[in-house]
Formats: structure tokens, C-alpha cells, sequence
């Protein structure tokens, strides 16, 4: 049984829209596809990286939805 794993990148425009690219491995290769415009790819390195400047450059989707927890101005860290 074949190993196909699959992954994906998603971002966030300014207007809060999703966009997600799915990767998925074919070999050495792996394929790229925006599932927002169809736009698809191969890379051997580096699918995310290409994956995030698609998102960037079609879509100006460039806020990262698992990066949003910003550390806040919270309680203070106690001092030792
Ligand atoms: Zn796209």
C-alpha cells in the first residue's frame, strides 16, 4: 500500500478569507494545488515555501492562522 501523505498550507487575507494549498507527495516530487484558483505546481523542496508565495502573491493571503496567538500584554512576569 502506496504512502501518500498529504499536507497543507493555509492563510489568511486581510479580509480574514481562507486560502489553503494542498501538498501532496508523489514520489520525489511533490504537488502543489491551490484549491482557491486551481493553480498548481511540482517542487522537490520546499512545497511550503512555494505554496506561501503563491498565497502571497495571488491571493495577498499572507497572516498565518496558527501564528496568531500574540503574546499579550498580560500579567506581569514575576521578577526573581
Ligand atoms: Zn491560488
Amino acid at each position: 500500500m502506496p504512502q501518500i501523505d498529504t499536507s497543507k498550507v493555509s492563510r489568511w487575507d486581510l479580509h480574514g478569507r481562507e486560502y489553503v494549498v494542498h501538498i501532496r507527495r508523489t514520489g520525489l516530487q511533490r504537488t502543489i494545488r491551490c484549491a482557491t484558483c486551481g493553480w498548481r505546481t511540482g517542487a522537490r523542496f520546499l512545497p511550503w515555501l512555494k505554496a506561501q508565495e503563491h498565497l502571497t502573491r495571488a491571493h495577498q493571503a499572507t497572516v498565518d492562522p496558527s501564528n496568531r496567538r500574540v503574546p499579550s500584554a498580560g500579567p506581569p512576569v514575576p521578577d526573581h
